[in-house]
C-alpha cells in the first residue's frame, strides 16, 4: 500500500492555499509527479497528479446500469472520459488500466424485466451489448476490465460483512444493510454536507446512512448473506469490485457529474472503512451533463433523450467528438443544431487544410522548396502550448483553438500569390495536426458508407471550379448559379466543396 502525507507537508506556491476542513481534506499522494494537473472536487481545485509507479495509473469509471438504451447524456459522458484517457497515455505516456462496473442487478432492471415477462439478466445482456455497439460507433476505447455485479455478489458480500465488523455498518430488523455515516468522521468529503436531520427510513439511525443490502422482497432476485438473503445496494458494488482488481487505492476514479453526491461519497466512505485508510480514490474526475436548451440534464425522467444511433444519423462521431473536445469537460454541454454546425465547421477546416496542404506540397510548380523558420517556430511554440494545456485539467477546448491559429498561419503562407515554396514546415504541421487529432479519438477519415468514387468527385469538382472560375471572370450570373446548384446537390451526397481556395478540394460530410 502506498504512503499518503497530508497536502499542507508539502509546499506548492503554483497551488493555492487548500480548504483546512478536518478530517475531509485532500491528501497528496507520496510518489511521482508526471507534471500535470487536475480539478478535484474533494481539495475544490486542480491538484498536481502524482503516481505510486511513474508510468503506470488506474482508473475506474462507473458504468451504466443497463435497463434501457443508452443516450446522448452517456455519450457525452463516456466520449469525455475516453478523450482524458487517451490524453493520459498519448500525451503523458502513462499506461492505463482502466476499468469499468456494469449495473446489472437493480430496481429499474427488475422492473422492465416484469414489464416484459422476462428474466432480469435477459434484460441486462440486452442493453449491455446494446451499450458496447453504442460506445464503439463514438469510437470509445473498451475498458480493459469490464465487471458485472451479478458475477461479484461474493465478493460484494465478503466486502459489507468485513465493514460490518469494524463497526461502521449495522444490520436492521429486516436483514438490510446500512452504512453508519455518523461513525465515518469524513462524511461530506466530495461534497459538503447540510445539517442531516431526522432520518425518513424507519431502520435507518441517521439521515445519511445509505444501503449496502437491500432485503429480500418477494418476487426479485436474490442471494444468501450470513446476516439474510437479499441483493447488494448500488453504491456497495463499484467499491468492492474496484477493491478487488486494484486493491485499497485508486488512482482516478470516473463519472458524470450527478455521480459526485451520494453516490461517490458513498463509495469512498466505505472503501475507506473496508480499507482502513483516509483516502481511497486521489482523483476524482466529475463529467458535466449534456444539457438541451432551456433543459436541465437529459435523462429518461425528464423524457428529452436522443439516442446514440438517431444523432449519428446527423453527424458523425467525429463530429461529436469534436464538440467534446471544444468544450470543458467538466461544465455543462448544451446539446444543440448550433454546436454541431460549429463543430463540424472546426473539423472540415482541419479536414481542408490536410487536403490542401498535401495538395500544395504535391502539385506546387515553384522550382526551389524553402524552410520557413518562422512557421517552423509557430510548430514549435503551438506543441509546447498544447502541452502545457493538456497538463492544466486537459484543457482541450485551448489546444484545438492553438491548432486552428496554426492552420490560419499555416493557409495565409499558402495561399500568398508568388509566395516562395515551403513544402517543409506545411508538412511537418500536417503531420503535427493529425497527430494531435488523431491521439484525441477523432478518425478523420471519410465515411465509408459513400459509394462514389473519390476520383469521379475529384474530376467533377475540378471541372467545377473551372466553369465557376470562367464565370466569375464574365460575371456570367446564370452559370454561377448552376454551381451553386451543383455544390448544394453535393452536400446533399455528403460531399462538402470548399470554394475559398485557389485550387478546390473537398470532405466528406
Ligand atoms: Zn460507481
Amino acid at each position: 500500500m502506498r504512503k499518503i502525507v497530508p497536502v499542507f507537508s508539502r509546499k506548492l506556491s503554483h497551488v493555492c492555499s487548500l480548504k483546512p476542513y478536518k478530517e475531509t481534506k485532500w491528501m497528496m499522494p507520496n510518489g511521482n509527479p508526471i507534471g500535470a494537473y487536475v480539478y478535484n472536487c474533494v481539495a475544490d481545485q486542480k491538484v498536481p497528479v502524482i503516481l505510486n509507479d511513474p508510468n503506470i495509473a488506474t482508473w475506474y469509471s462507473c458504468g451504466p446500469t443497463v435497463y434501457d438504451s443508452a443516450h446522448l447524456g452517456h455519450a457525452s459522458c463516456y466520449v469525455k472520459i475516453d478523450i482524458l484517457q487517451r490524453i493520459l497515455k498519448e500525451f503523458f505516456k502513462i499506461k492505463l488500466v482502466t476499468a469499468m462496473g456494469v449495473t446489472d442487478i437493480d430496481d429499474k432492471i427488475i422492473k422492465k424485466a416484469k414489464e416484459t415477462k422476462s428474466d432480469f439478466r435477459t434484460i441486462a445482456k440486452q442493453y449491455e451489448h446494446e451499450f458496447w455497439l453504442d460506445m464503439a460507433s463514438l469510437n470509445i476505447e473498451k475498458p480493459l476490465i469490464v465487471v458485472r455485479v451479478s458475477d461479484h455478489v461474493n465478493t460484494i458480500e465478503t466486502f459489507i460483512q468485513k465493514i460490518i465488523e469494524s463497526g461502521m455498518a449495522y444490520v436492521t430488523k429486516d436483514g438490510s444493510v446500512y452504512f453508519d455515516t455518523v461513525k465515518y468522521n469524513a462524511y461530506g468529503k466530495l461534497q459538503k454536507m447540510q445539517d442531516a436531520g431526522e432520518p425518513a427510513d424507519q431502520y435507518k439511525r441517521n439521515k445519511m446512512d445509505f444501503t449496502l443490502w437491500k432485503a429480500h422482497k418477494p418476487g426479485e432476485p436474490s442471494w444468501k448473506a450470513s446476516w439474510g438473503e437479499g441483493r447488494p445496494g448500488w453504491h456497495i458494488e463499484c467499491s468492492a469490485m474496484v477493491s478487488k482488481f486494484f486493491g485499497s487505492q485508486l488512482d482516478f476514479h470516473a463519472g458524470g457529474i450527478d455521480l459526485q453526491f451520494p453516490h461517490h461519497e458513498n463509495e469512498e466512505a466505505q472503501s475507506c472503512s473496508f480499507h482502513n485508510t483516509r483516502q481511497w480514490a486521489n482523483y476524482w474526475i466529475h463529467i458535466g451533463h449534456l444539457q438541451l436548451k432551456g433543459d436541465n440534464k437529459m435523462s429518461k425522467s425528464l423524457k428529452n433523450t436522443v439516442s446514440i444511433p438517431q444523432m449519428l444519423s446527423q453527424h458523425s462521431a467525429d463530429t461529436f467528438r469534436m464538440a467534446c473536445l471544444m468544450s470543458n469537460y467538466r461544465y455543462p454541454m448544451e446539446y444543440s443544431d448550433e454546436l454541431m454546425k460549429t463543430a463540424e465547421s472546426v473539423l472540415h477546416k482541419f479536414k481542408f487544410f490536410l487536403k490542401d496542404a498535401y495538395n500544395y506540397v504535391n502539385n506546387n510548380a515553384t522550382e526551389n522548396g524553402d524552410y520557413k523558420y518562422q512557421l517552423l517556430d509557430s510548430l514549435q511554440n503551438v506543441e509546447e502550448l498544447n502541452l502545457k494545456v493538456l497538463r492544466s485539467d486537459f484543457d482541450t477546448a485551448s489546444c484545438i483553438n492553438n491548432l486552428l491559429n496554426l492552420v490560419i498561419k499555416t493557409n495565409r503562407l499558402m495561399k500568398l500569390e508568388n509566395s516562395e515554396f515551403y513544402p517543409i514546415p506545411v508538412l511537418l504541421i500536417a503531420e503535427y495536426i493529425t497527430n494531435v487529432l488523431t491521439k484525441f479519438g477523432l478518425k478523420l477519415q471519410e465515411s465509408s458508407d459513400n459509394e462514389v468514387p473519390n476520383n469521379l468527385i475529384d474530376t467533377l469538382v475540378e471541372f467545377r471550379h473551372t466553369v465557376r472560375l470562367n464565370a466569375l471572370n464574365r460575371k456570367d450570373k446564370e452559370l454561377l448559379s448552376a454551381c451553386d446548384i451543383v455544390r448544394d446537390q453535393m452536400k446533399a451526397i455528403k460531399v462538402q466543396i470548399n470554394d475559398s481556395e485557389k485550387t478546390p478540394s473537398w470532405v466528406l460530410k
